[in-house]
């Protein structure tokens, strides 16, 4: 599991929620009845067919990723808190976890694990830090808490939760997963201490390497919590991998959900990267973005000059446009609008 931040369903699919939600009937079982009937209806639909699920999947790097396991058969839509535990919450957006079939259908399907005080003990990677819950061993098994004498309530707290999703997910059940992780590992202890060691062109394919598939970098994310919460990170993550870290701070920005769940931000910086980004400074939701070599933007939603130099400003705008501001000049238009390329031959 890597963290993950939840982005904003758009107004007109959140009405449709909100319809659905009235259209639920009775009392009892039979408005868990009806709100199952309903959703089965409605999950063929396009509402969650393309914005549910295209939603859900930015908030992964724009990838099909199973939010529980990061298998890449993430295809249905889950309720975090199942139907017959509140049917109320059918068409809650934030009850939405993208998930593949089998996390869907396993043990979890219609329990709802909660601890003494009825809190939920079933992580939902987009609450909280999974990795204080989860820790992972090189060869990609998550490590089960026993209980201890004397726990303290937060001790026990972790241990419910640790327990609770290891069971009802099965997250140590699939050999090819626990492979997955693993190999997961061994490439990020070979290839990030060769990041600082190597410039421009080379870095930018080694951090695509360790960036693109969600579940390499929920192991990168998991490092990088040992590595800044580990009472012992040295002796945890070893010599080699400690020193990485420490060298290339930029990990803590590539771990982070909030600039991950940007998935026309992330396509964008991809594609800068790819033109020989030599520097990203963040400053809250701005990115100055520094290149080797003069690059060109431009957008055909209006009549703007195009934008060339090394320097650019790249802000994202939550209400889907994206902002460039670039030699002072000023530049909005929608996503796809854009296009960026290298600077053409003509200009000076
Ligand atoms: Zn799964």
């Amino acid at each position: 599991m890597i963290r993950l931040h939840r982005l904003d369903l758009s107004d007109e699919a959140e009405k449709d929620l909100l319809d659905l939600k009235a259209n639920i009937t009775d009392v009892g079982s039979a408005r868990k009845r009806s709100a199952r009937a309903l959703f089965n209806r409605a999950r063929q639909a396009n509402l969650f067919q393309k914005k549910v699920i295209s939603t859900l999947s930015g908030m992964n790097g724009r990838s099909q990723r199973c939010f529980y396991c990061l298998s890449d058969r993430g295809s249905a839509v889950d309720h975090y808190r199942p139907i017959d535990d509140d049917p109320d919450a059918a068409f809650n957006w934030d009850n939405y976890i993208l998930a593949c079939s089998v996390c869907n259908s396993s043990e979890k399907n219609k329990a709802f694990p909660v601890d003494e005080a009825g809190k939920p003990t079933l992580l939902n990677p987009v609450d909280v830090d999974p990795h204080a819950y989860l820790p992972l061993n090189k060869i990609g098994e998550f490590l089960w808490f026993d209980e201890e004498t004397d726990e303290t309530p937060e001790v026990k707290r972790v241990r419910s939760v640790n327990n609770a999703t290891l069971k009802y997910l099965g997250l140590n059940e699939y050999q090819d997963l626990i492979h997955e992780r693993g190999s997961a590992w061994v490439m990020i202890e070979t290839l990030l201490p060769m990041l600082t060691r190597n410039t421009d062109q080379r870095a930018a394919e080694i951090k695509k390497m360790l960036t693109e598939s969600p579940l390499v970098l929920s192991v990168l994310a998991f490092m990088v919590h040992i590595y800044s919460n580990h009472s012992e990170p040295l002796e945890y993550l070893g010599e080699r991998l400690y020193r990485a870290i420490a060298d290339c701070p930029e990990t803590q920005k590539w771990v982070d959900p909030e600039l991950r769940s940007r998935p026309e931000e992330h396509r964008i910086m991809q594609e800068l990267c790819g033109k020989r980004c030599v520097d990203v400074q963040t400053t809250g939701d701005d990115h100055c973005i520094h290149f080797e070599e003069d690059i060109s933007v431009s957008t055909r939603a209006s009549n703007a000059p195009e934008a060339k130099g090394k320097k650019l400003l790249h802000a994202y705008n939550r209400k889907g446009k994206v902002v460039f501001q670039f030699h002072g000049l000023e530049l909005v238009a929608p996503p796809s609008h854009w296009t960026i390329g290298p600077r053409p031959d003509s200009e000076i």
